[in-house]
Formats: structure tokens, sequence, C-alpha cells
């Protein structure tokens, strides 16, 4: 049998499951990459010797299998870290998770009192129908605690109004709790599946060179088996005939182009550039959907700072509305091996961006001493600690559920199912807000129906998923689904 052509787009966690997948079964794949490096989101920057992550990299699964498939492609390079995060909000520390006594402290009887009246108001007189974040947050924790720990930082990180926001989405991530529960865990811990919970809560693992060591080991172990991992492709364009695939184009970095014939294509490129890249072109109104296809862009500031130690987080959640950083990841942390140097440490500081907004185009040294002065106003770092800096912009790091995405998204997906030799996987290529593990789950289930001729759908992974990189929520396992 001639060897079946599979053109795989993204070496992100997705792509490259896939591709490691593929060679399980014994088959080869070409993996187009717009990027210099693997890894995508979660790859791992260098400077001078020091590794960050773009925003920290917990890696947590509930599915055995994907913790198994980490420990076999790393093995021992895969450690084992303490947690401990703090939320930043008007000078204060509060442990999170809730920490009753240290929230009491800090919040002061007269304030801690005004959150209790104002969450007795909320459950007395709930809103009646809530359509949006803030109206589902207010009725479930009270206008005050809203106020005070879900307003800014959530209008931080997705550069919305709350109340421009699906209260859909407020109930997938942050499921379950409301402030009785939330107050009850902190006490007498979280009843159901306690172990699991705790761990996540007290430790974590994570790759000793930061996550993108995880997908260069995975790149190195493709290429072994055949498998091309092509750089500086970026795909532009589906070349399709009677409802399938048959190539897919891309610009090099050059300015010239390729195109590569395909049995299969697996896409963890963005949905809407997929869909807005189809020859000949998809229906108008689906073409529309995929337009309206939001995203949230992302930048790190990298600090070295001059110092041994700065203070025991692995990461601070900065929720103070003075300040424009959202979140301050303490590299040294996650690894002591991410700085080259014990005498120094290394903070990213996560901004929540427009592509091509004030922030997102100001220079990078620009950015760089507006990083150091707000992590000195925050009493964290003196400004004169501070020797260097670097910047990471990134697109596309949030897919958006605004008001009306479901819909938007339902129809795009009915559509490229039409296409018997298309799946697409991952983050974007599903815009779903995920973590690692749920993209790779993707990847695996569309491999074994490729593969194995399995009839899993991949679009079904982990539904109720909820997601704490952001919301602060623990969440779920990616439950795989049954075969159809
Ligand atoms: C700040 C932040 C913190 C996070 N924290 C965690 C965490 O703690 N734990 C965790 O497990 N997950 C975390 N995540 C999520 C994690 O990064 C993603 O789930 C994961 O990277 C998604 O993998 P993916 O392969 O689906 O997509 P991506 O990582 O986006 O990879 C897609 C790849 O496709 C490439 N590509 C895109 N378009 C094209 C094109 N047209 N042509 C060619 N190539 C293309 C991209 O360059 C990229 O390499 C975090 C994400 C962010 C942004």
């Amino acid at each position: 049998m001639a060897e079946r052509r599979v053109v795989i787009i993204g070496a992100g966690p997705a792509g490259l499951t896939a591709a490691y997948e593929f060679a399980k079964h014994g088959w080869k794949a070409t993996v187009l990459e717009a990027d210099a490096q693997v890894g995508g989101l979660a790859r791992t920057v260098q400077y001078r010797g020091f590794r960050f992550d773009l925003g920290g990299h917990r890696f947590f699964s509930k599915s055995q299998e994907i913790e198994d498939l980490w420990q076999e492609i790393l093995g021992p390079e895969m450690i084992e870290r303490p947690r401990l995060s703090r939320i930043y909000y008007r000078n204060r520390f509060f442990y999170y998770p809730l920490k009753p006594m240290n929230a009491l402290i800090n919040m002061g009887l007269f304030n801690a009192s005004a959150c209790m009246a104002s969450y007795a108001m909320a459950r007395l007189k709930p809103i009646a129908q809530e359509t949006n974040f803030e109206e589902w947050v207010t009725n479930r924790f009270g206008r005050r605690l809203y106020q005070m720990f879900f307003k800014t930082y959530t209008e931080k990180v997705w550069g919305i109004p709350c109340t421009e926001i699906g209260a859909d989405w407020a109930a997938q991530r942050i499921k379950g709790l409301d402030l009785l529960t939330a107050v009850k865990n902190a006490f007498f811990g979280q009843k159901k599946g306690g172990a699991v919970v705790k761990t996540l809560i007290d430790s974590f693992r994570y790759p000793r060179l930061g996550p993108g060591q995880m997908w260069e080991a995975c790149r190195d172990r493709v290429r072994e088996k055949g498998t091309a991992v092509v750089h500086g492709m970026n795909v532009t364009g589906l070349r399709a005939e009677g409802g399938r695939i048959v190539a897919v184009q891309a610009a090099r970095e050059d300015g010239g182009r390729e195109e590569f014939p395909c049995d299969y294509c697996i896409s963890s490129m963005p949905l809407r550039d997929l869909v807005l890249g189809l020859a000949p072109g998809a229906p108008e109104e689906v073409r529309k959907d995929a337009a309206n296809l939001r995203y949230r862009d992302f930048l790190t500031v990298a600090l070295i700072v001059e110092r041994e130690d700065l203070f025991p987080d692995n990461w601070i959640y900065v929720h103070s509305p003075e300040v424009k950083v959202g979140r301050i990841q303490n590299f040294k942390q996650w690894s002591p091996d991410l700085v080259p140097d014990p005498k120094r440490s290394c903070l990213g500081l996560e901004y929540f961006v427009w592509e091509n907004d004030e922030l997102w185009k100001s220079s990078d040294a620009d950015l760089v001493a507006m990083g150091t002065r707000e992590v000195a106003r925050l009493k964290l770092v003196k400004e004169q600690d501070v020797s260097d800096g670097a910047v990471t912009r990134v697109k596309k790091a949030y897919p958006i559920y605004d008001t009306g995405y479901q819909d938007r998204l339902d129809r795009i997906k009915a559509y490229v199912k039409t296409f018997a030799n298309l799946h697409c996987i991952g983050r974007n290529g599903q815009h779903r807000y995920n973590n690692q593990d749920h993209s790779m789950a993707t990847a695996l289930l569309a491999v074994r129906n490729i593969a194995q001729g399995a009839a899993y759908d991949p679009w079904n992974v982990n539904v109720d998923a909820e997601y704490h990189e952001i919301a602060q929520t623990e969440r779920q396992a990616p439950t795989y689904p049954k075969q159809a």
C-alpha cells in the first residue's frame, strides 16, 4: 500500500502529540510549524541563559494516559514542585486557595462583615436571570466579593467588561463553587476526589527545564521515527476537492510558497484562519462566523533580578487595579534550573493585551521599564535590582468565549466536519480555552480515528472542563467521549 500522506499543522502540544501517536502506529507525518521553536504556547523561551514560560505551565492531568505519556517522553526530567500562589490586592497577600484566617486578617472585621452582608443580600434577592459573568458571580458570592476578587482580574485578562462575558463561561470555569462551598473547603478541605485536589493544590509536576523541554524531546522522538518537523512554514490555505482536503498551502519565511498534498490533514491552527483559508471558500455565513471568533493576545516581560530570593510564591495574581500586570511568575520557584546563576532570579510579568494596542506596540525597552516600575510599586523588587529584561509577544493566546460564540462555533464545527479527512484538534484548533492535556487528548483521538478506524469525536473531549490558569478554579479531567 502506498504511504499515506499526513500533514499536521502546528508543532504545539496538540500537533506533536498527534505526530507521536502516529509514530506509535508506524505512520510518518509532515508537521508544518510557522514558528522557529516547537511547543506553541507551551514553549520555553531562552534569554542570556535564563529560561522562561509564556506564563507558568503546570503539568497536571487526571487522565492517567496523559500523565504516563509525559513520563514516557521525559522520564526523570519531570520534577515535582511545591506550590504556593497568592492574590495581591490592595497591598496585601491573600492565599489562593483561600485560607480563612489569612483572608479575615487581610480584610479586617468591617470589610469581612460587609462581604457577608452583601453575600446574604445576593442569596435573599438573587438576580433572576443571569445572563453575564457579573450577574453569575454576584449571585454566588455577593457584589462586594465580586468587586474585590473577580471583576478587576477578569477584566484585565479579557479586556472586555464582565457584563459582556457570557454567564455560561463563569458556569464552566467556577463550576460548583459559591462562597459557602469555598469557605467550607477552606476549613475542612475539599471532599470530592480529595487526594487529587490536594495534590493539585500542594504541588505540581514540571519539566526541569520548562515545558519547552517536553515538546523539544517529543519533536526529537518523532523525527527519529521519520516524521519531518518543518519550521518557518506558515499555513495560509487548505485546498479542497470533493469534500476532502487535498493539499495544504504554506508561505515560507523567505516569501516563497509551498504546497503539501495530503490524504489526511490534522490542524491545530486557529479555527478562524483555517476556515477563512479554505479554497473553494466556505459558505458566506460560515466565513462570517469564523471572522467573528475573537482572541485575546498576551505579552510576557521577563525581568532579571540581581537577588537570590525574592518571594516564596511560584506565581502571584495581581488584582490591584493600579498596575497593568495581571500575574507574576517567579521562575526559580518553578525550577531552580531555569536560572543559570543561583545568585539571580527571573520574574515573568504577564500582560493581557490586544494585538496592536498601545502596550503591544510599545518598545521592548519601554515595556521592561514599565514592568520594573510596577514590581517596585508592588514592593516585590527594588527598581535598582532589575538588571535586564526581555519581552515576548504572543498572538491568540486565549480563544474568547464572548456572547454568542457557542452558536458560531457550532455552525463552524458542523461545516468543517463535512471534510472527511480534516481533523481539528487543540486549543485554537477547536477554539477551546484548555490546558495541554486537553489538546493532547484531542490529538490522540483524532489519530486513533485515522490509524485504527475508531469513531471518537475529538470535539467532545473534556466538555465540562474547568480551567485554572486564570479563573483560579481547579478543573476536571479530560474525559474521552465514547465512540459513536
Ligand atoms: C499564559 C498561559 C498559561 C498556561 N498555563 C498552563 C498550565 O499551567 N498548564 C497547562 O497544561 N496548560 C497551560 N496553558 C495552556 C497551554 O499552553 C495550551 O493548552 C497548549 O499550549 C495548547 O496546545 P496546542 O498545540 O493546542 O496549541 P498551541 O500551543 O497554540 O500550538 C499551536 C502551534 O501551531 C502553530 N501555528 C498556528 N498557526 C499556524 C499556521 N497558520 N501555520 C503553521 N503553524 C501554525 C503555532 O505557532 C503553535 O506552535 C497556558 C496557556 C497560557 C497562554
